[in-house]
């Protein structure tokens, strides 16, 4: 029973989210993939801005993904760049209309308001009962985590600076801040 109610929560905050977002990219003429795509590619680290890494982080076919990729290129939002060691391996990078156009769209008034009334209530920590859920859902549905960089089991801190433990690459403030395809939960 308990399981039914938290299905039906996330499911009617899901649809007004969605909602918010269609009228969003409506008015910018555009579809809720393309947005999701450009905000994905504006978040993502080094190792996770691959057209792979975004179709897993979507849950859409390679297929779908390229054409949608093919259509943000067109419209100067986004760009493309081959590997220089791999020339096979294809890395995405936001242009500044991507960016102008991710500024208008986000994040959702509805959302904001409604971030902003549960933190009225300071009782209980809704950021980490939601991370949580996700993280739950997403072992269940066993797909990638996508989570912070410096939440990873793999994040280290040395008097150098931070490391990826699984690349041994060193890491900026700024990769700590982004969102990686090989986050693992610590
Ligand atoms: S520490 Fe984890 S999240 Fe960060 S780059 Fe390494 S694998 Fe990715």
């Amino acid at each position: 029973m308990e399981n039914v109610g938290v299905f039906d929560l996330i499911e009617r905050m899901a649809a007004l989210l969605r909602s918010e977002e269609r009228k969003k990219c409506t008015s910018l003429g555009l579809q809720t993939v393309h947005l999701q795509a450009l905000n994905y590619v504006s978040r993502c680290n080094k190792y996770s801005d691959t057209p792979a890494a975004l179709s897993n982080f979507l849950g859409m076919t390679r297929g779908t993904v390229s054409q949608t990729l093919s259509l943000l290129e067109k419209k100067g939002y986004l760009k493309k760049t081959s590997d220089t060691t791999d020339r096979r391996v294809v890395h995405l990078a936001l242009l500044p209309g991507g960016s102008a156009i991710l500024e208008q769209a986000k994040p959702a008034e509805l959302f904001c308001q409604a971030a902003t009334l549960l933190k009225q209530n300071d009782t209980l920590d809704y950021e980490t009962v939601y991370a949580n859920t996700l993280t739950a859902l997403q072992k269940a549905n066993r797909s990638h985590s996508f989570g912070l960089c410096k939440t990873c089991r793999y994040f280290t801190t040395t008097a150098d600076g931070f490391v990826c433990g699984l690349t041994k690459e060193p890491l900026t403030q700024s990769d700590s801040e982004k969102i990686c395809q090989e986050h693992a939960v610590a």
